[in-house]
C-alpha cells in the first residue's frame, strides 16, 4: 500500500520552477489559450518594528500560489524579491533597485515568458513597486 507523499512546501502543480524544460514546452502548447505564469513582486525594506524585510515578497507569493492551485492553466514563478523602495532607504535592511534596473528586470522576465508560449501576470505585494510596473507594462504592450 502505498502512503501518501509528504507535503511539499510549494503545492506540485503550481510551482514554475520545479517544472522541467520539456514540461514547459509541453505545458506551454498544450490548450487552447496560453497558460498564464504569475510572477510575485515583492521589496526588502523596512516594515516597522513589528514585520520583517520580506513580508511583501511572501504575501505576493502566498496570493499567487493561492491563485494557482489547483488551476492546471496557471503556474507561478519564483518570486522576484527586490522592488524599488528609495523612499525606505533611510531604514537599515532597505534593500532597493533604481527604476531603471527594476523596470529592465521585470521587461526581460515577462518577454523571456512570453516567448516560450505564456502569458506573464505580475503579481505585485508593495505599493512602490507601483510605477515602475506601469513602465515596464507599457513597454512589453508596445513590444506586442
Ligand atoms: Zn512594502
Amino acid at each position: 500500500m502505498n502512503e501518501p507523499a509528504p507535503a511539499l512546501p510549494i503545492p506540485p502543480g503550481s510551482s514554475f520552477a520545479l517544472m522541467t524544460s520539456p514540461d514547459t514546452e509541453r505545458h506551454a502548447t498544450a490548450g487552447v489559450h496560453k497558460p498564464v505564469v504569475i510572477l510575485p513582486l515583492g521589496a526588502v525594506e523596512q516594515h516597522g518594528p513589528h514585520l520583517p524585510l520580506g513580508v511583501d515578497c511572501w504575501l505576493a507569493e502566498a496570493v499567487a500560489l493561492a491563485a494557482a492551485e489547483g488551476q492546471a492553466s496557471m503556474r507561478v514563478a519564483e518570486p522576484f524579491a527586490y522592488g524599488s523602495s528609495e523612499h525606505h532607504r533611510s531604514f537599515s535592511g532597505t534593500m532597493s533597485l533604481s527604476p531603471q534596473t527594476f523596470i529592465a528586470v521585470l521587461v526581460d522576465l515577462c518577454t523571456c515568458l512570453a516567448e516560450d508560449g505564456y502569458l506573464p501576470v505580475m503579481l505585485n505585494g508593495h505599493g512602490g513597486n507601483r510605477a515602475a510596473i506601469q513602465v515596464a507594462i507599457t513597454t512589453l504592450g508596445k513590444r506586442g
